[in-house]
């Protein structure tokens, strides 16, 4: 996924953000962590049967990880257009 190189709303240049596999790993740590103890409580509390799991478990993971990464993204390039602020001060 390419990051626009300015904001379609203010213009702002958004090519001095750059951050490689920071959102992925925040994704990646965050939704395993997630799914594998949402599923291990589901386990426990309801027994599910494995085709069940794999059904609600297997789509999740993407899907969570797609709509997320885009947040993630957002997330880091705030925190560093406000260090950025500070720096500047
Ligand atoms: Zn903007």
């Amino acid at each position: 996924m390419k990051l626009h190189p300015a904001c379609k709303d203010c213009g702002h240049d958004l090519s001095m953000y750059e951050h490689a596999d920071g959102p992925a790993y925040i994704v990646i740590v965050l939704v395993s962590t997630l799914v594998v103890t949402v599923s291990a409580l589901v386990e426990v509390k309801l027994g599910w049967p494995f085709w069940l799991h794999a059904l609600v478990w297997l789509p999740m993971v993407p899907l969570l990880s797609i709509w997320w990464l885009h947040h993630a993204r957002a997330w880091l390039i705030a925190l560093e257009y406000k260090s950025k602020q500070k720096d500047s001060r």
